[in-house]
């Protein structure tokens, strides 16, 4: 199974209100010129359905950042990934380490929602990354392969995204070496578990892409696009690291 177009995504994190929408119609006017790479703007809760309708039709896919494992019931704040589907979404991030942070997510808690994106039909992007204490002691690829193991269903119908934590927000980017190992060390791991389904996973990287070092992070094996925060705010930076797959 070959992999699929490149995914060049836009986590907004909680940032964005209704007008931003002017944002994402000019995502979708730089995305004509990019027919080689999915674009996908993961907007706040509050913006999916918003987000949905503007882009319908464009090619430019709509993404919720959470979701709750069960479809329904008394989870007061929690959306289901059923909701995220109703409400236009076509994928939805799970695990992303802020999540894992702040509210105490676990690696089984990440497969249910994972496997809860996969039930209703959603893009499960799972994400996955060591932090610099991590990395300094050379846990890198036991951390990642632990995470992997753990937040990761059975049928390889999902994305992962390795966000170095270290890298997130930091303006720091690791090595193209680096990347390479742990891209090809996830390749690895996922044909041992899933077999030919594997090659079809994209594996995105995550952690300070900026237009400016997009082309050597991007250009790197196993590299099948990026997951961005700060730099998908701004339909200029996103479009122009999208454009490194024009
Ligand atoms: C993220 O948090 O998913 C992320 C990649 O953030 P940034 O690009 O701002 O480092």
């Amino acid at each position: 199974m070959k992999p699929h177009r490149p995914l060049v995504a836009g986590n907004w994190k909680m940032n964005g209100l209704r007008s931003s929408v002017e944002e994402l119609q000019k995502i979708i006017a730089g995305a004509k010129a990019l027919s080689k790479v999915e674009l996908m703007v993961c907007p706040p809760a509050t913006l999916v359905a918003q987000f949905a309708v503007a882009a319908a039709g464009s090619g430019v896919a709509i993404g919720g950042q959470d979701c709750h494992a069960q479809k329904s019931g008394a989870f007061t704040g929690d959306i289901s990934a059923e909701m995220l589907k109703d409400a236009g979404a076509a994928a939805v991030i799970v695990g992303h380490s802020e999540r894992r942070h702040y509210y105490g997510e676990t690696d089984s808690t990440v497969r249910a929602k994972a496997e809860a994106a996969q039930r209703a039909g959603l893009l499960p992007i799972i994400c996955v990354g060591e932090t610099g204490e991590q990395r300094e002691a050379g846990q890198t690829l036991a951390t990642v392969g632990a995470q992997l193991g753990g937040s990761t269903p059975d049928v390889a119908n999902f994305a992962i995204a390795y966000e170095p934590i270290w890298a997130i927000g930091s303006g720091r980017t690791p090595q193209p070496k680096d990347v390479a190992e742990v891209h090809g060390f996830i390749r690895d791991r996922l044909r041992s578990r899933h077999g030919e389904k594997a090659d079809g996973v994209r594996i995105l990287y995550g952690g300070s892409v900026t237009p400016a070092n997009a082309q050597e992070l991007l250009a790197v094996d196993n590299v099948n696009g990026a997951l961005v925060g700060g730099a998908s705010l701004k339909a200029a930076d996103f479009l122009a690291i999208a454009a490194v797959y024009r």
